[in-house]
């Protein structure tokens, strides 16, 4: 343990936050003290363990003490007041919502995957928070082990689902390659152990090449005079791996990437110019050359790209990028984060949306995944709970009603009040995201055309609408007029004696016409009445006309 906490401690200089990190470490300790994990060791090793992959994305000593503390209130008797008195409200606040991330997503086994992702977002407060989780979520993974099948399966699963994808989002490469990797061996046992056997000897032969070629390369970029390289050998991620080999159908030739040769260059300058030294000695693969750095990726990756065909011939990538561009290739918005730190902006006064859309804003290109987030979800979406733990998501605004349409028509038109965060409020409410929501109902409820006026999604208005409809046809009037056809037999006075019966009834002839000059012609009639009752009267007056045979109307 001393180990891990040396290891914490030397990410700092200061002795300020030095101690603010001792401080935090001596608060956990005591908090969890006889606790013990699954795997049996001491309790405090996780948010040790959690707080050093913090420190190791270099992040400040605020967040790295709200990891050492993060677990202090969801499972000790320590309360977020304790903190707040101890270590003010920053560190509070991060603790808190780290806390409430976690219980979202417990409540949320049942909930749809994409739902998970976009509430973990919407719910957390600032960017720190997700941070944390995700640190959390690394250890929690690395010690698995302990738990049953079942309970491991439904972990890694999550993980890949909705934690991996968003370090991905992030741009925390490293993480998101550990996580897709542990829950790989989780998920996937058997395909796992047959992909690190088949990659074994390939992964071997290929390293040494590499270490022969570092020293070829190196001198070239000296002759061309650049200074500071340093050249190592990246190895590609198991489960990213495991993609691209089913991809090209489990065709080892077309995977020229499983080690690659990393060279990290002190300026942009340097990168180009190394892409061309290279290219002078080696021939280039065709369609194999990517710059990154001109047009990044949509989570900030940048870097140049290339493969060619090395010494003896052999196919090898090589990927080119400046120190900062490694930082934010591994750390993504953590290192960000981290850069705006050292320049004095308060980047803690912005909301984590605000860190996020002016992350977003310097992120260029497209992506299906970020695109999704940001129309979804920076249109102004918000994302609560049904008391199963299923995310609803609803426009900004929308109200217990919308809610409540949303989860069945019978629930939205029996809605006689409701609950948010176990309190009643009125049905206009507009929720926000995280609220808990609980639908009051009653049997033969109606929908209220009142509810017309605040409801927000499309649903809703028009199931009420539809509603309403439906309960003002009962009281429905005669349609304005009413075709009589008359059949009878002709005879001079038939037509008179019909419109005198009808006059004598005060109803208006609206028209009359007859189609036909046969013995029995049909014989038209458009009426206004206004009452059934009025026309039934009229209908046993018209009968009682001699050579009348039939009467119909519509
Ligand atoms: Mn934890």
């Amino acid at each position: 343990m001393e180990k891990i906490i040396s290891q914490i401690l030397s990410h700092f200089s200061d002795e300020k936050e030095k101690s603010l990190i001792t401080k935090a470490l001596d608060f956990a300790s005591a908090a969890h003290q006889n606790q013990k994990r699954k795997s049996g060791e001491p309790y405090i090793y996780h948010p040790l363990k959690t707080a050093l992959v913090l420190a190791e994305m270099n992040l400040d000593a605020t967040t790295v003490a709200a990891g050492i503390l993060h677990d202090t209130i969801e499972d000790t008797p320590r309360t977020l007041a304790e903190i707040k008195n101890q270590f003010g409200e920053e560190i509070a606040f991060l603790v808190d919502g780290v806390t409430n991330l976690g219980r979202v997503r417990l409540k949320n086994q049942s909930a749809k995957i994409e739902n998970l992702r976009k509430m973990f977002l919407a719910t957390a407060k600032d960017i720190r928070v997700i941070l944390i989780r995700l640190a959390d979520r690394l250890h929690n993974m690395e010690t698995l082990g302990a738990l049953p099948e079942e309970k491991r399966k439904r972990i890694s699963l999550e993980t890949l689902e909705v934690y991996a994808p968003i370090a991905h989002r992030l741009g925390i490469g490293e993480i998101k390659g550990r996580l897709e990797d542990l829950s790989f061996l989780h998920l996937y046992p058997k395909e796992y152990q047959w992909l690190i056997s088949a990659v074994a000897s390939q992964y071997e032969a290929k390293k040494k090449y590499l270490k022969e070629f570092e020293p070829i390369l190196k001198e070239i970029l000296i002759k061309e005079n650049i200074k500071d390289v340093q050249v190592n050998t990246r190895v590609k991620h198991l489960w990213s791996l495991y993609n691209k080999f089913k991809k090209y159908e489990m065709n080892w030739d077309q995977i020229y990437d499983l080690v690659a040769a990393r060279v990290v260059v002190p300026t942009v300058e340097n990168c180009y110019g190394v892409l061309g030294a290279i290219h002078k000695h080696w021939r280039p693969l065709p369609g194999r050359i990517k710059d990154y750095i001109a047009l990044p990726k949509p989570n900030g990756y940048q870097s140049l790209h290339t493969t060619v065909f090395g010494p003896k011939g052999e196919i090898t990538e090589i990927q080119i990028r400046t120190p900062q561009m490694h930082a934010r290739a591994e750390n993504g918005i953590a290192a960000h984060w981290a850069y705006k730190e050292r320049q004095g902006v308060k980047t803690q006064e912005l909301t984590w949306i605000d860190q996020l859309r002016e992350w977003q804003k310097e992120v260029r290109g497209s992506d299906e995944f970020f695109e999704s987030l940001r129309i979804d979800f920076f249109k102004d979406r918000i994302f609560v709970l049904t008391p199963k733990g299923d995310v609803i998501n609803l426009p900004e605004g929308a109200t217990p009603v919308d809610f409540a349409y949303q989860l069945h028509t019978d629930i939205g038109r029996q809605c006689s009040g409701a609950k948010v965060n176990n309190k009643i409020v009125s049905l206009n409410t507009p929720l926000q995201s995280g609220d808990l929501v609980e639908i009051l109902r009653q049997k033969n409820k109606k929908p209220s055309r009142d509810w017309l006026s605040f409801v927000k999604t499309h649903l809703a208005r028009e199931k009420i609408k539809a509603e309403i409809k439906k309960k003002n046809l009962a009281f429905r009037p005669l349609p304005k007029t009413t075709e009589l056809k008359i059949k009878a037999r002709d005879r001079i006075g038939l037509i008179k004696d019909i419109s005198g019966k009808i006059a004598a009834q005060k109803i208006n002839i609206i028209a009359i016409s007859s189609t036909d000059k046969s013995k029995f012609p049909l014989i038209n009639i458009s009426l206004n009445i206004k009452e059934k009752s009025r026309l039934d009267r009229l209908l046993i007056e018209l009968k009682k006309i001699k050579d009348v045979q039939e009467i119909s109307y519509k």
